[in-house]
């Protein structure tokens, strides 16, 4: 039987074991980004986090459906669309674009489905319809709200209590007549010069909230298992999304495992467009960081911990993937062949199974890296002992692929096959050239290997390369 999952719900506060609804899969909502600019690294380390509980899944048998909305309408799109003068669409269309091409770039495996609000506004209707015919509703100058009042367990995801609750930065920023201040938009009535719709609500545009309600049950099922975002998500997106789904159903729980990552931190304070403390991914390779050490940085950090960023914490994250390529071309190019210090196939597995077991306890990535370094460790070692056997080899090869499915951090194929063989060549005849003290040959390939952006290193271990940054 597959190993359990333990994950920390922040509903229950604390680790639970993963049971999904149905035996073998896992449906899991992740909120996407608002697109009206480039997402920060901020965003990318909850998106990197939300890319490993995937493929963790993935690797432990899950068959996973998930799902991730674009935010395309909301007080953000709405002003950036009206300062360049052009349609809602064009606008986001432009920042989603560079959405899917900064995920990519950081080996984010892509979702089932990335549905857009404005691609759901029906759906969004028809909850506010039942939350009407449930008496959570009330309306106020053409805008329709959620009376919290009516929904008993709201706080329980955040423990705030209604009676203590300010109103959140996004209702705040609405700016709408409100009877009640601790009570949100379902619907807003149209403003002038903003886009709406015309629907039974009347005529205006969805809450931010509502959104995540009507996409993820759309896709997942009025239940479903995981729904993960930023800490900041927790209220009062996530805690009015409950009180929404359930509030229209009827049926609970509306998500069975909630999950918040930590947020990405600049001196203490969490990075955001607002504060101005923010890099995008653009600017961190526009500076030339390298896509590996970034995802390396970003999910090197338990989830549940805050991340501080600095430039001294990409550089380290920078040379632990080059210990990593360094190590791996190292094997590329070793002939199977046991020596003394072989590689013994039962570590290999004892390995395998630490790392299996880090992610297992509420994806411990931190943990599951340094059990990847102590197996390079002892890969190196069994290299200078002579080599590794077939067998081992094997298993070693297996582990690795486990590692990369889950974390995506090793530079296996930064280089192309072809090109690989070709440098592997020569990096073998400059070796054998100094061993026949040839120098000026080893220079010239050195040289040569120079000119294609190839840097040689000599240490104890032999000769390693890597491709200039
Ligand atoms: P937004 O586009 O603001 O809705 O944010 C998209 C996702 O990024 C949400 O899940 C947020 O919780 C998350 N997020 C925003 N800022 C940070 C940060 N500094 N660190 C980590 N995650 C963040
Ligand atoms: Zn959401």
């Amino acid at each position: 039987m597959a190993r359990a999952i333990f994950f920390f719900n922040t509903m229950s506060r604390r680790l639970e074991e993963f049971q999904p609804r149905e035996a073998g899969k896992a449906g899991l909502y992740t909120c996407g980004p608002t697109v009206y600019n480039f997402v920060h690294i901020g965003n990318l380390r909850t998106f990197v986090c939300e890319d490993v509980l995937r493929r963790t899944l993935k690797a432990f048998g899950y068959a996973v459906t998930q799902v991730q909305n674009l935010t395309d309408i909301d007080d953000k799109t709405i002003r950036g669309a009206a300062a360049e003068g052009v349609s809602l669409r064009e606008f986001t269309d432009r920042y989603a674009r560079a959405f899917f091409e900064d995920i990519e770039t950081l080996g984010i495996e892509r979702a089932e489905f990335y549905p857009r609000a404005t691609d759901f506004i029906p759906q969004m209707v028809a909850i506010v319809r039942r939350l009407e015919e449930r008496g959570h509703t009330y309306t106020l100058d053409g805008s329709t709200y959620y009376r919290i009042a009516t929904f008993p367990a709201y706080g329980r995801l955040s423990g705030i209590r209604p009676e203590e609750v300010l109103v959140g930065a996004r209702v705040d920023t609405d700016e709408y007549e409100k009877e009640d201040a601790r009570d949100f938009v379902l619907w807003k009535a149209a403003k002038p010069g903003e886009p709406y719709w015309e629907t039974e609500l009347g005529r205006g545009r969805p809450g931010w909230h509502l959104e995540c309600s009507a996409m993820s049950m759309h896709y997942l099922g009025e239940s479903f298992d995981i729904h993960a975002g930023g800490v900041d998500n927790i209220f009062p997106h996530h805690e009015n999304e409950i009180a929404q789904s359930e509030g229209a159903t009827g049926v609970v729980p509306f998500v069975r495992y909630w999950l918040h990552a930590e947020h990405l931190v600049v001196e203490g304070q969490k990075m955001s467009k607002s504060l101005g403390n923010f890099f995008t991914l653009r600017d961190l390779l526009e500076r030339g960081h390298s896509p590996l050490a970034i995802r390396y940085l970003l999910l090197s950090v338990p989830y549940r911990q805050k991340l501080n960023f600095t430039f001294e914490g990409l550089k380290g994250a920078h040379s632990a993937v080059e210990r990593l390529g360094n190590t791996l071309r190292r094997l590329a190019t070793s002939p199977p062949a046991g020596g003394d210090g072989d590689l013994d196939p039962g570590l290999v597995d004892a390995m395998i199974d630490d790392f299996d077991a880090a992610m297992a306890d509420d994806l411990n990535t931190a943990r599951a890296l340094a059990t990847l370094h102590t197996l390079l460790t002892r890969v190196n070692q069994a290299l200078d002992g002579g080599g590794i056997s077939g067998p081992a080899r094997a298993r070693l090869d297996a582990a690795l692929g486990r590692v990369q499915q889950v974390l995506g951090i090793l530079p296996t194929d930064s280089v192309p096959a072809e090109e690989n063989a070709e440098v592997v060549a020569l990096v073998r005849e400059r070796e054998a050239a100094r061993a026949a003290r040839d120098f000026a040959r080893a220079d010239a390939i050195r040289a040569e290997l120079g000119q294609r952006g190839i840097v040689l290193e000599d240490t104890p271990h032999g000769t390693v390369w890597h491709r200039k940054t």
